[in-house]
């Protein structure tokens, strides 16, 4: 399918889902030359391929339109990170609501293990679609596909758009479960080594069998 229809398609789907609203979140996707963007102030209902914004690896329009406002961050992302070739932004229920308590999402569950690591960091409160709303991301992000942004929402990284929206979709289910658990309670956390093997059989985990499992 073609990149840009992919990225409109992703960008309703998260509407449908309940994981954007409005215009809240973009969504962006790694080209030859630098990356598609959404425009600012997007809406799932008018999207199309043609109103995508293309940018280069500095940032500078390739194509004409407004590029979403957190266009720093698509661009630092992709800077720093070669493995990542799409980038979710939403501002989703309960992974908001997490980071309006300025927590990160720890260990309580081993799906958190997802995003890379044994925790989703919270990046401290920066101003939205700004440098240092940018840097305080790239912070966070260190070693993980996903962080919590304060007072703000979430950003999840993959491989591909599959893989973005997944880690996306699966935080904001966790940040869910954990709010919930901690109404009755305080939840048990696993320790960094069960972590460790959770993310050790991550590595295989949907591939062919090998020979000991
Ligand atoms: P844009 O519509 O400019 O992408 O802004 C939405 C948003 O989520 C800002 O953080
Ligand atoms: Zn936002």
């Amino acid at each position: 399918m073609d990149d840009r229809q992919a990225l409109c398609d992703a960008y309703r789907y998260l509407a449908e889902r309940g994981l954007n609203r409005g215009s809240t979140g973009n969504l962006s996707l790694r080209h030859d030359g630098g990356f598609w963007i959404t425009p600012s102030g997007a809406s799932a209902a008018r999207l199309a391929p043609a109103t995508l914004v293309s940018l280069d690896a500095a940032g500078e329009a390739l194509s004409p339109g407004r590029p979403s406002s957190e266009w720093r961050i698509h661009r630092d992302i992709y800077a720093a990170r070669a493995e990542v070739a799409a980038i979710v932004h939403t501002h989703s229920p309960h992974a908001t609501a997490l980071a309006c308590l300025r927590r990160d999402l720890p260990a309580f569950h081993y799906m958190v293990a997802i995003a890379g690591g044994s925790d989703v960091r919270c990046a401290p409160y920066a101003l939205f679609g700004t440098e240092a709303l940018s840097a305080a991301a790239l912070e966070a992000l260190d070693d993980r596909k996903a962080c919590l942004l304060a007072n703000h929402g979430l950003i999840a990284l993959g491989a591909d758009l599959e893989e973005a929206v997944a880690i996306a979709e699966e935080i904001e289910a966790l940040c869910g479960q954990f709010l919930a658990a901690c109404e009755t309670g305080e939840p048990v956390l696993l320790t960094r080594d069960e972590m460790a093997a959770v993310i050790a059989r991550f590595e295989s985990y949907g591939r062919a069998p090998a020979a000991e499992d």
